[in-house]
């Protein structure tokens, strides 16, 4: 494929995404200059223009070129008269061709064989072989979607149509979307299954346009078994992309054919979505995953550090569930982490090495703390109200919780003493006293120190 016509194909897919304007205005500006097979030199006639571009749509030309060729790392853009341009001829050499994904399925060479839907029967070509039922752990907050997914997958006949499974990012959509397609394939492996996802919809799509060969894309999407989309949400905005779905959907309801989505919010939820597609998404089953509680990350740990061959002691499998996120693609990748960097030095996992080894992490998930919570809890804990604490009261009883709430608010968050000093109605001065006097008492107060510890424990949470 040359430069030229995978600039053409960017274009393409710019144009479905930004929308015609900005393809016009901007993009049509650029010119392709050079590339190999992970980085492009562009083109652009002034500075303006190039910083406006850089600015507002460097992320976008990139991702749409990475959907065209998944090696493009880089672009450089360059300011170059018309003169320049002239004198530079557009280097016209093919691309190395990567063995697979998309940039195959664009070259001219394929176009008369259709589409890439060819590779429609060999289903295993882009599933997770990780990606079973067998590995999936099961809990309260996907217990719904696993009983959905399964159901689907054993039926010969169509009980919900379609399966639409919803919830955020990394709690197991794909994964049992992927389940349910190696099920069928191991029950009923004549049953034609396509699994792909909305962006590569949408990519199929747009290149069957270019290349005059909807008619294929048609046959080949409407004729297959069980068709299953993942991503929904990428085609929200996507006016030619959602309608040419909607017919897909329709055509093969209507032939009693399984369709099986994701999305990240529900059909309702989803903005950007014609009401018409909405509704039909909406008209089988609806399943949420929810977010994993702390008993599910724990059968998920056990799971794969089991899987993984590794010795993690309990503490730190329970200090992981504990204190990274919801989502399980993080949790599993913070257990890699551990022990890949214990098999690479040859010692054993600790808790202390788990904390060293995901330092910048936990930072990360740690929750912010905010005064305004500080004054609410302290408020609480000493039955006091919060404009209490804020007020000209002296007397000792509001004093001193007013000191603790001041301490914790530096002890707890990064706010400086002058922002502090501002949300008790006081300055600084009076902060910096409230601190010293606090840190002497907790000397000897063993009062103090249990209230403190108390706080500190509810606010951490
Ligand atoms: P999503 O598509 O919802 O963003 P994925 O299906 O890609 O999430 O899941 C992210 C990672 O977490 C995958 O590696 C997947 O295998 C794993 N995972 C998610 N939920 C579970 C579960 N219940 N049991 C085992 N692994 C899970
Ligand atoms: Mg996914």
């Amino acid at each position: 494929m040359t430069l030229l016509e995978q600039w053409d194909a960017v274009c393409t897919l710019l144009e479905e995404s930004l929308g015609e304007n900005v393809l016009n205005r901007w993009l049509k500006k650029i010119e392709p200059h050079e590339a190999d097979a992970c980085s492009a030199v562009l083109f652009v006639p002034t500075r303006f223009i190039n910083e406006w571009i850089q600015k507002n749509y460097a992320d976008d030309i990139l991702s749409a070129w990475q959907t065209v060729n998944p090696d493009m790392s880089s672009l450089e853009f360059k300011v170059a008269p018309v003169r320049l341009k002239q004198e530079a001829a557009v280097k016209e050499e093919p691309f190395p061709q990567s063995e697979n994904g998309p940039m195959r399925n664009l070259s001219p060479a394929n176009e008369t064989a259709g589409t890439d839907l060819s590779d429609t029967n060999e289903v295993s070509t882009n599933l997770d072989p990780r990606y079973t039922f067998d590995n999936f752990v099961v809990g309260k907050p996907n217990e719904f979607a696993y009983a959905a997914a399964l159901r689907v997958a054993e039926m010969k006949e169509i009980s919900f149509n379609p399966l639409y499974l919803h919830g955020g990012v990394g709690l197991g959509k794909t994964h049992l979307m992927q389940a349910i397609a190696w099920r069928i394939k191991e029950l009923s492996p004549e049953r034609k299954v396509l699994y792909l996802s909305a962006e590569k919809f949408m990519y199929q799509f747009v290149k069957a346009l270019r290349y005059d060969n909807t008619v294929s894309f048609r046959d080949m999407f409407r004729s297959v078994d069980v068709l299953m989309i993942d991503d929904v949400q990428f085609i929200c905005g996507k006016k030619a992309t959602q309608e040419e779905f909607f017919h897909t959907f329709n055509s093969l309801v209507d032939q009693g054919k399984q369709i099986i989505l994701t999305a990240d919010s529900s059909p309702v939820d989803l903005k950007g979505i014609e009401d018409r597609l909405k509704t039909r998404m909406g008209y089988g089953l609806v399943v949420d995953i929810y977010p994993t509680t702390y008993e599910l990350r724990l059968g998920i740990l056990q799971s794969k550090a089991q899987m993984m061959g590794a010795e993690v002691p309990e503490t730190v499998i329970d200090f992981l569930a504990h204190h990274i996120s919801t989502n399980v693609r993080e949790l599993e990748g913070a257990l890699r982490r551990v022990v890949a960097h214990s098999q690479l030095i040859g010692l054993p996992i600790t808790l202390e090495s788990t904390q060293d080894i995901l330092k910048d992490l936990l930072g990360a998930c740690e929750r912010k703390v905010t005064i305004e919570e500080i004054q609410k809890k302290v408020a609480e804990h000493y039955n006091l109200k919060v404009a209490d604490l804020k007020s000209a009261k002296k007397e000792r009883k509001i004093a001193r919780p007013r000191q603790v709430a001041m301490y914790l608010s530096k002890v707890l968050t990064t706010k400086s003493l002058p922002e502090i000093g501002l949300k008790f109605d006081r300055d600084h001065t009076t902060v910096i006293h409230a601190i010293k006097t606090i840190e002497d008492l907790l000397k000897t107060d063993a009062n103090l120190n249990e209230d403190i510890n108390i706080l500190k424990r509810t606010l951490e949470n």
